[in-house]
């Protein structure tokens, strides 16, 4: 069976096009990067969660109530579930004509929680650089209604049950090398500065005014 007819059997689940071209976010992420990076790696992502759920309850979840869940599901869920999910969310986190800086409540608690916007990137940045391996680093809101910076490595997320911490994402950055590889090559660094180039806050400001 190939991917297309396993796909057509499941209408909760759509992969999505990329919400922009790709080479729109050039020189920052380049062309190359992001076809590869959508068309494979997220595809590949999709396609094994399709696998790995097909015939079982999980079919009939909704990816939250998964995560809710994860531990009691096999390790084939969680990392093609997250990276599914987690993909879907970082592809909204950028644009290149986006909105640049958290405006409105949201820009108001970061500077309340981090001292301001150039603090928060800092944050950012220097979880980025500590996630030893892969991973994704992440602006939640947490269960107690603040805002904090954490990490999670391989494509866990903040809404998986047994995650250090977790809340609900407001902003993600994909710390992957094959987010960056081509372009950066080991300079991670440079591509975390670059991402905010690029970035997107429209997403985080819409998810935090209706939270
Ligand atoms: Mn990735």
């Amino acid at each position: 069976m190939g991917f297309d007819s396993l796909s057509s059997a499941y209408t909760m689940f759509t992969f999505p096009d990329l919400p922009y071209s790709s080479n729109s976010l050039e020189p920052y992420i380049d062309q190359k990067t992001m076809e590869i990076h959508h068309g494979k790696h997220h595809k590949a992502y999709f396609d094994n969660f399709l696998k790995a759920i097909q015939g079982t309850p999980l079919e009939k979840e909704s990816l939250e109530s998964i995560f809710a869940n994860i531990s009691k599901a096999p390790a084939a869920v969680r990392n093609n579930g997250g990276g599914f999910y987690n993909h879907n969310f970082f592809w909204n986190c950028l644009h290149a004509q986006g909105q640049k800086i958290p405006a409105g409540r949201l820009g108001q608690e970061i500077n309340a929680s981090f001292g301001s916007y150039e603090a928060l990137q800092k944050n950012l940045i220097d979880s980025g650089l500590a996630r030893f391996g892969s991973g994704f680093v992440w602006l939640i809101l947490n269960s107690t209604g603040k805002l904090e910076v954490m990490s999670t490595p391989n494509q866990n997320n903040p809404l998986m049950q047994d995650e250090s911490k977790t809340g609900k994402p407001l902003m993600a950055i994909d710390v992957w090398e094959h987010a960056y590889y081509l372009n950066y090559q080991n300079r991670r660094a440079d591509y975390l500065a670059a991402f905010f180039n690029v970035v997107d806050w429209s997403q985080a400001i819409s998810i935090f005014e209706k939270a």
